[in-house]
Parts: structure tokens; sequence; C-alpha cells
């Protein structure tokens, strides 16, 4: 069993971090330290540590969370300008928090796509 992060405490709301969608598959809501603008960590409600752990049953989540993303971008006032989708894996990747997760990061201009 994968042990629960901070994600999972939010999503239950046992730490009160305020939601900007909720459904039966997803939550959204603010990084706590943002990296733009508009920094917003779209959640699968169920523990899922890495990309490497998705499984095929996961698949209706996955799409759920890029159209939550699509709609958050709207409602941002971002979708126009542009914005960019992030999912870090594992150490190389940068991941911090191991409940997978989909930044959605925009407005400002974000620059080239990697700073190696
Ligand atoms: P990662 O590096 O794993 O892709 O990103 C983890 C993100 O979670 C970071 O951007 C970090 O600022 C954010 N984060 C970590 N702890 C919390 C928290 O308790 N609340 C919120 N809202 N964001 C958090």
């Amino acid at each position: 069993m994968a042990e629960e992060t901070i994600f999972s405490k939010i999503i239950r709301q046992e730490i009160p971090t305020p939601l900007l969608y909720q459904d039966d598959l997803v939550t959204a809501f603010r990084d706590i330290a943002p990296q733009a603008e508009s920094h917003i960590l779209i959640v699968p409600n169920k523990l899922i540590p890495t990309v490497n752990d998705l499984e095929q049953d996961d698949e209706l989540t996955m799409g759920r969370m890029f159209t939550v993303a699509k709609q958050l971008a709207k409602q941002e006032g971002i979708d126009e300008n542009g914005y960019r989708l992030i999912m870090n894996c594992n150490q190389h990747g940068g991941q911090e928090v191991y409940h997978i997760h989909m930044h959605l990061v925009g407005g400002q201009p974000l620059g080239k796509m990697l700073n190696l």
C-alpha cells in the first residue's frame, strides 16, 4: 500500500484548503508555492503515487484531469493566451509529492519548456 500524502488530507478536507473543483474522480486547488501568476494542481481522488503506477482502469480519471484543466484554464481567464500542463515523475522529473497531480500554470509567458 502506498503511503498517503498531504494531498489525500486536502481531498478529504481534513486540511482546510479552498477547492476550485471536486467531483467523484478529481480535486483541484491552488499550489501553495505558485510558480506563475496562476498555478493550480489537479489531483485524482484515488492515491496513485506516480505515473508509473497508472493502470488501464485509471484512464477515465486521467481524461477527467484534462477536461477539468481546460475548464479551470477558462475560469482563470488564461485559456486564450495559453498555459502549460505538467506532470512530474520520480526523481529526475522533480516529483516531490508522491500522489500524482497535474500542474496547470499560466497567466504570463512561461518561456522555454525546460531549463536544464
Ligand atoms: P511536484 O514537484 O511533486 O510535481 O509538485 C508538488 C507541488 O505540490 C509543489 O508545486 C508544491 O508547492 C505543492 N504542494 C506541496 N504541499 C502542498 C500543500 O500542502 N498544499 C498545496 N496547495 N500545495 C502543496
